[in-house]
């Protein structure tokens, strides 16, 4: 990525200090998603990654990562399979479970959407603690697919998603833009 495109990203992202906690520093994509210039440039990006990666499926996260993921999708050519809190899918599907700090979550994916011989790319906007990741990563492997790789727009490093992430992603690259 070119350092005036890093920019202009980066321009676009609003530090939200104590939201939705006390101590937490929101990072919101809102001013990004509004702006037709750095929408366009992160969705060319992020579909770079997925012709660079071989990915044969674009897997996005709810919620925020459905909406950098799915013109991806479309601009790649691929499919847009969506990962969802539990609950929200009416198909049958695959569930994950994970640790938040204070209890547990459960991710879901349509259990047909996904099938061995398929590489995917996992797109989210925050890397933080890589717990939602993770869980989307064992969601890829568990219905006989390759993780081809992860791309978030920005990863909270202090959080330490990155060494977490690790065992999940065998190999795999984790691209934060
Ligand atoms: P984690 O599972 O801890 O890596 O959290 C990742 C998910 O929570 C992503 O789907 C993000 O959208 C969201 N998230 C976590 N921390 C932040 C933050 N500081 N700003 C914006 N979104 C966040």
């Amino acid at each position: 990525m070119s350092a005036s495109t890093a920019e202009l990203l980066l321009s676009r992202i609003r530090d939200v200090p104590d939201y939705p906690v006390e101590g937490v520093v929101f990072k919101d994509i809102t001013p990004l998603l509004a702006d037709p210039e750095a929408f366009a440039a992160l969705t060319a990006e992020l579909a770079e990654l997925a012709e660079r990666y071989g990915a044969t499926k674009i897997v996005g996260l709810e919620a925020r990562g459905f909406i950098l993921a799915a013109p991806v999708a479309v601009s790649a050519k691929l499919g847009f399979i969506p990962v969802r809190k539990a609950g929200k899918l009416p198909g049958a599907t695959l569930k994950q479970g994970y640790e938040l700090e204070y209890g547990t979550a459960e991710i879901e994916v349509h259990a047909e959407d996904l099938a061995p011989g398929d590489r995917v790319l996992v797109i989210d906007d925050v890397l933080a603690t890589g717990g939602t990741a993770e869980a989307s990563l064992a969601l890829v492997r568990r219905a006989g697919a390759e993780v081809a790789g992860v791309a978030v727009l920005m990863e909270l490093g202090f959080l330490g998603g990155r060494a977490r992430l690790e065992p999940a992603l065998g190999g795999a690259p984790l691209q934060a833009l």
